[in-house]
C-alpha cells in the first residue's frame, strides 16, 4: 500500500506549552487509522497542524506526495483533505443542503460531480434527504455530526480526518455514526484518521492506530495488537 499522509518529527506549542515533541505517523491509502491518547496528548493538535490550522515549529507532513508544510490551509482541502474539527462547525444558521453545498467548495468547478456528490451524501445519509430544508443548527447531535461528516465529503476526500465525533452522542447514536464510518471505509475504500476517547469502538473498526502521550507516539500496532497491549489496557480499563 502507498503513503498516503506521513508526518515526521512534528513539534508544535501554543505560546511556551509543547503541544507536539517529535511526532512520525502515518497513514496508507485505504487504511482506517485510529489516534489514541489521553486527555492533553497531543491528537487534536496533530489533525490541526495536518489540515493547516496550527503551523508546527518544525517537522514535515507529506500528503499524497507533496510536502504540506507551506501550503495554506485553505487550500489543502482542495488537494484532498476532508477534517470534521471536534465539536462539528457546521453552520447552524443555514440549511442542511446549504451545508453540504458549502462542503463542495473545493470542487465547485466541477458543478456536475457535486451534485452528483449531493445526491450519494444524501442517499448514504438518509436523515439528511428528511432534514434538507431545516436549519442545522435545529439537528439532534447525532444529525449534526452526520451532517458534519457529509460536508467533509462532498469535496471527494482521499483522506477524511475526524476528531471525536462520538463526543456527546448516545451509545445508540455512537454505533450508528461508526458503522456508517465503516461502511464509507469498507465499501468505498476512504482513508480514514480517527480521534477516538472510545477507544475499544475504535481499535475494533481500525487496521491500526497509535497511542500518544505528551506530544508523541508511545505505541504503535494493529487494532488488534493495540486491544491486547498492557499499556493500553491499563490506560483504558474496562474501555475495551
Ligand atoms: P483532548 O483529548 O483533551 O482533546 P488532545 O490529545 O486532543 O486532548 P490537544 O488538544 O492537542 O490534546 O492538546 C495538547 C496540549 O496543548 C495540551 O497540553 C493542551 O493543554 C495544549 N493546548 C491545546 N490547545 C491549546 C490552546 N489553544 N492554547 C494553549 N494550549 C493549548
Amino acid at each position: 500500500m502507498s503513503v498516503l499522509l506521513e508526518v515526521s518529527g512534528m513539534t508544535a506549542a501554543y505560546g511556551g506549552v509543547r503541544a507536539l515533541d517529535g511526532l512520525d505517523l502515518h497513514v496508507d491509502e485505504g487504511e482506517f487509522v485510529v489516534l489514541l491518547g489521553p486527555n492533553g496528548a497531543g491528537k487534536t493538535t496533530t489533525m490541526k497542524t495536518v489540515s493547516g490550522l496550527l503551523t508546527p515549529l518544525s517537522g514535515r507532513i507529506r500528503f499524497a506526495g507533496r510536502d504540506l508544510v507551506d501550503v495554506p490551509g485553505w487550500r489543502r482541502a482542495g488537494l484532498g483533505l476532508g477534517h470534521v474539527p471536534e465539536g462539528r462547525q457546521i453552520f447552524p444558521d443555514h440549511t442542511v443542503l446549504e451545508n453540504l453545498a458549502l462542503g463542495a467548495f473545493p470542487i465547485r468547478r466541477r458543478r456536475a460531480e457535486a451534485a452528483r456528490r449531493r445526491e450519494e451524501m444524501l442517499e448514504i445519509f438518509p436523515r439528511l434527504a428528511e432534514r434538507g430544508s431545516q436549519l442545522a443548527g435545529t439537528l439532534s447531535g447525532g444529525e449534526a455530526q452526520m451532517l458534519a461528516i457529509a460536508r467533509a465529503l462532498m469535496a471527494d476526500p482521499r483522506l477524511l480526518m475526524l476528531d471525536e465525533p462520538s463526543l456527546g452522542l448516545a451509545p445508540l447514536k455512537v454505533a450508528e455514526l461508526f458503522d456508517h464510518l465503516k461502511r464509507l471505509h469498507d465499501e468505498r475504500g476512504l482513508t480514514v484518521l480517527l480521534v477516538e476517547q472510545q477507544a475499544g469502538t475504535a481499535l475494533r473498526l481500525a487496521d491500526r492506530g497509535y497511542v500518544l502521550e505528551r506530544g508523541r507516539v508511545v505505541v504503535e500496532g494493529t487494532g488488534a495488537e493495540l486491544r491486547g497491549d498492557p499499556r493500553v489496557q491499563a490506560a483504558y480499563l474496562g474501555r475495551l
